[in-house]
């Protein structure tokens, strides 16, 4: 066979043709992660002092949510939430029983938002989920068991985008991300924007927190096991809150809560610095995204990109040379028409002829006639961005670690880390690689320490768990 292959090679007409693909660069070399690099993005833990210093004293925001307390398990009575960060979102309606009954009842709806929504006006946006609440709640019939006692219905906002607390249950919009862009909601209080649809719908309820998914899933997961100090959500988006010392936070003023601890939601997905692996595709992906400039860690890891970071891969394959046969390359030039899902399927594909991968594309990129070498060198493209992304999101869960000191040797304490999304839940090669990253990263003996936890839809539960703790009716 190896004689076959060197007569192809020198065009001397062999059976095996040895076909040139002018395929020169896999981008394998540019989106390398060794651990010196991934030692600069863990380095982020500089970022986030200046970003605790003052306002915009970083790109890494590090927000101060005012969540001082994480729920302790005490919580009691019926609580609302509504989670909203991607293109869908649910209300809850949650029953809280105290120490020993935990969460009695949990029941929630999904609603998917319409696609024009998520680009239209402040008032449509805020009054579709008003609506969708309050269907919810019209819909509560003696079955549901929801007795008031003649107390006023409250309601825990997760609202998954960077805002600017200014209270435990108020904060204005910084920016939008993940494709959303209601223009006119920016620099708004998104709890006064809500408060305002809920009333024009008739309904009388309190918001009484607004958190963000990271600091929900946080609140979930040390609900369910107090070792856990670190919320991450790996998702449509990507986001980290952890629980710091207040006083390592100068931003607060001196205004340092009781407990001494106060929840800090990071905004990581804004991160940025030239230890960032960042290729040509990347940069078109961040040219033509309705946020340039912004979120670029976020853009290297989460699911809403990851798929459309391997179509421009493939796109740029399919105009150099002709391993895909004849494309009609129209497909292949549409924005996001290969998803993360798809990008999993093709990565887990085990039968023997990776039909799977044929058939995700053809359906998704119109690209019908692959031999098997191509499809496993696409198997091997959607390794490399997938890899990339979750060694990269592992070096952000280390750099919180550093800042707060956990996962060193010395340190006997557990540290847990819930994290939540789709990305982390569904996606089996990221997840394994993510977690066998950190234990690279922290080492065998002190990852030993270190707990990865799936806290799924967490933020909903800890949405109407913050709500308990700052209930009006709250003693
Ligand atoms: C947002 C964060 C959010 C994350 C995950 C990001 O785009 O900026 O606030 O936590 O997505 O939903
Ligand atoms: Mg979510």
């Amino acid at each position: 066979m190896e004689e076959e292959m060197r007569a192809g090679l020198r065009g001397e007409g062999g059976k095996i043709e040895m076909i040139v693909s002018y395929v020169d660069d896999l981008p394998n070399g540019h989106c390398a992660t060794p651990a010196a690099k991934l030692d600069g993005v863990a380095a982020a833990t500089e970022e986030m002092k200046a970003g605790l210093q003052e306002e915009g004293g970083s790109k890494i925001k590090m927000i101060v949510s005012y969540i001082d307390n994480l729920p302790n398990g005490s919580e009691e009575g019926l609580f609302y939430a509504l989670d909203l960060g991607g293109t869908n979102f649910r209300v809850l309606r949650v029953q809280l029983a105290g120490k020993d009954k935990r969460v009695a009842n949990l029941e929630s709806r999904e609603v998917s938002i319409p696609p024009h929504l998520i680009t239209g006006s402040s008032a449509d946006l805020f009054g579709f989920i008003a609506s969708a609440l309050a269907n919810f709640v019209a819909d509560e019939g003696p079955q549901n068991k929801v007795v008031l006692g003649g107390k006023q219905r409250e309601l825990g906002f997760t609202f998954s985008f960077p805002v600017r607390q200014t209270s435990v249950a108020s904060g204005t919009l910084i920016k939008w991300t993940k494709e959303f862009a209601v223009d006119d909601a920016v620099g708004e209080d998104v709890v006064a924007e809500l408060k305002t649809a809920m009333e024009k719908q008739g309904l009388d309820m309190r918001v009484s927190a607004l958190i963000n998914d990271t600091v929900g899933t946080l609140a979930a997961g040390s609900y369910n096991d107090e070792d856990i100090v670190i919320g991450v959500i790996l998702g449509t988006g990507s986001n980290a809150a952890y629980v710091e010392k207040a006083n390592a936070i100068p931003k607060l003023n001196g205004e340092l809560p009781e407990s001494g601890n106060m929840v800090i939601n990071t905004e990581w997905g804004n991160f940025n610095s030239p230890c960032l692996p960042i290729t040509e595709y990347d940069q078109a992906l961040d040219d033509e995204s309705v946020n340039p400039r912004g979120q670029i860690f976020e853009k290297l890891i989460s699911g809403l990109y990851l798929g459309d970071i391997v179509r421009r891969v493939l796109l740029k394959i399919a105009m150099q040379c002709s391993i895909f046969g004849d494309v009609d390359s129209t497909k292949l030039r549409s924005h996001f028409v290969l998803r993360t899902p798809d990008v999993s399927a093709m990565h887990h594909d085990e039968t023997p002829d990776l039909t799977i991968v044929a058939e995700k594309l053809a359906a998704n990129l119109k690209i019908a006639d692959t031999s098997f070498e191509t499809r496993k060198m696409v198997v091997e493209i959607c390794d490399i961005v997938t890899t990339r992304s979750a060694r990269l999101a592992a070096a952000g869960i280390v750099g919180i670690m550093r800042k707060i000191g956990r996962g060193t040797p010395g340190d006997k304490r557990k540290t847990g880390i819930a994290i939540d999304g789709g990305l982390f839940e569904h996606y089996g090669k990221f997840r394994q690689c993510l977690e066998s990253t950190l234990v690279e990263l922290l080492g065998e003996e002190a990852s030993k320490s270190v707990s990865v936890n799936l806290t799924k839809d967490g933020s909903g539960l800890g949405a109407a768990l913050i709500a308990a703790a700052h209930s009006q009716y709250a003693n």
